[in-house]
């Protein structure tokens, strides 16, 4: 049922090419699914993409805005018309549940429309000059190729927060999904085609870390905009230093947490952090690795999460009736079962062991059962400050709200949090006092609406928040100062 107009392929100025090198995408719910065979991008071939890109640039940036908008518009059109299949191709490559992989459609969806409102909305304004004959303009210009460097978790979404800005404001683009995502990536640059934006203005480069590198590296990128792991955020800074008027933005990874206060209502504190911690098998930027719950309240709380927790059901992302799917692939299923055990041997009082699903129904995919535990923070305990990106959850008690904002800030990140109260003065000294860019009250910590900021502080981000911010990362402000005197 599912297929490609294009076998894997880069495509480069609107040729397709086999390339070299060979990436096999599987289904992680199936390991003996092949979703398709992918190349990988070369040194030279990144130089190709980039130089198409740059080629692209002069005649893009000319066309009127409104013009770009209306690619948008149409490319609004295609998705809406392809969301199920997206959303199942979404399921089958990266083991998210259906329900999940058509949320994400919408997102991406809804920013592309964003995208198209935007086209019509003023790219500037005018400032008084201190002499009375002048007028002063300020206005936004595009800086040239942008990298699109994408995560696989939200292999569809994530790409059009990027490309949507990006493209719209004038820019061209090279566009590298991730090697655990190079199918949903390639269908969402067939749509662009599709869509009617012009050879060489976005470029598909499938490839892996190197080939992403290879992309950071070339002095022709003006703008890199990543979303991924600190550890390769980092690794992209580092390379972009070389480049001194490079702009990064870089969106990367969490150790979120839900506060929850005594007065809570415990069902929403339950819902709240099984749906934080658990959701897409704890593989959101934003997912909730840590449940901080005041101690009068403790015992309640965890007895109440963990029956809930025992009765989620995993399984088959395409089977609407589970609550998550696998994780990504066997590396992570290794990754965390090692933080599971390392949490024991920090000293966790394991409540709940997580484990690999190896029966009949299961084995054949990355299926982890949740693995949760109660432990004291303390600041040199890994397991409860490094992102671990599965089904890992802490449990950790606090006395005072004070004690709660020391614990919650006493990691490395800073990208989302929220708060389980009913008081209006606690809800505010946790927004004022704890680090983060997104806060949620009486909610999951996790979700993301395309018009607000969606960013984080400290290793989490560095000050770019996708969506609406991202305007500031891929364009310059000039001033143009007229006499009419
Ligand atoms: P990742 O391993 O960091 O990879 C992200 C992208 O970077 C992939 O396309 C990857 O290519 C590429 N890459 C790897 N090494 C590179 C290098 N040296 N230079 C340039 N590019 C390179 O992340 P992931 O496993 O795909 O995604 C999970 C991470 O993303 C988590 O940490 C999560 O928290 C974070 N995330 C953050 C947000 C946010 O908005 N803050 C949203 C979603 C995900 P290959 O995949 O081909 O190696």
């Amino acid at each position: 049922m599912l297929s490609f107009k294009h076998p894997g392929r880069h495509c480069i100025a609107g040729s397709w090419h086999p390339g070299t090198g060979e990436i096999l995408s599987r289904n992680p719910a199936n390991l003996d699914e092949i979703i398709g065979a992918f190349p990988v991008g070369t040194q030279a071939e990144s130089i190709e993409a980039v130089a198409a890109a740059r080629h692209a640039f002069p005649n893009w940036r000319r066309t009127s805005r409104l013009h770009r908008a209306e690619c948008f518009n149409r490319l609004a059109n295609i998705i809406e018309r392809d969301q199920e299949y997206l959303a199942e191709l979404m399921a089958r490559e990266v083991g998210k549940t259906l329900s999940e992989c058509r949320a994400e459609v919408v997102e991406g969806l809804h920013m592309v429309q964003y995208v198209f409102g935007t086209g019509r909305m003023p790219t500037g304004y005018v400032i008084d000059s201190e002499i009375s004959e002048k007028d002063a303009f300020l206005r936004r210009k595009p800086w040239g190729v942008v990298a699109v460097i994408t995560p696989w978790n939200f292999p569809f979404a994530v790409p059009l927060w990027m490309l949507g800005p990006s493209l719209l404001e004038g820019n061209t683009a090279v566009f590298k999904p991730s090697e655990d995502s190079p199918a949903i990536g390639q269908r969402l640059f067939e749509l662009f085609l599709e869509a009617g934006f012009p050879p060489g203005t976005i470029n598909l480069l499938h490839g892996d870390g190197t080939t992403g590198e290879a992309l950071v590296d070339n002095p022709e990128v003006s703008v890199v905009l990543f979303t991924g792991s600190y550890e390769v955020g980092k690794r992209i800074q580092q390379v972009s230093a070389n480049h001194f008027d490079r702009i990064v933005a870089a969106e990367m990874g969490s150790k979120s947490a839900v506060i929850i206060c005594d007065d809570a209502r415990i069902d929403l504190a339950v819902s709240a952090g099984l749906i934080s911690a658990f959701k897409t098998s704890g593989q959101r930027c934003v997912s909730a690795g840590r449940l901080l719950v005041q101690e009068k309240i403790f015992d309640k709380f965890a007895e109440k999460l963990l029956t809930v927790t025992k009765r989620i059901r995993i399984g088959n992302p395409l089977d609407e009736r589970n609550f998550t799917g696998p994780v990504i692939h066997e590396n992570s299923v290794e990754k965390v079962l090692k933080y599971n055990r390392l949490s024991k041997e920090e000293g966790a009082e394991v409540l709940l062991v997580g484990e690999r699903m190896l029966d009949h129904e299961h084995k054949r995919g990355c299926y982890l059962t949740p693995h949760v535990y109660r432990i004291a923070h303390s600041p040199q305990i890994r397991c409860i400050r490094e992102e671990v990106f599965g089904p890992h959850l802490a449990l950790i008690p606090f006395k005072t709200l004070d004690d709660a904002i020391e614990i919650y800030n006493d990691t490395d990140f800073g990208l989302s949090m929220a708060v389980i109260t009913e008081d209006f003065r606690k809800m505010r000294l946790f927004r004022e006092e704890c680090n983060f860019g997104m806060g949620y009250v009486n909610l999951p910590c996790i979700g993301a609406e395309v018009h607000l900021p969606f960013g984080g502080v400290k290793k989490s981000g560095n000050g770019h928040p996708s969506a609406a911010g991202l305007v500031d990362a891929v364009t310059h402000k000039i001033a143009w100062t007229v006499n009419h005197g």
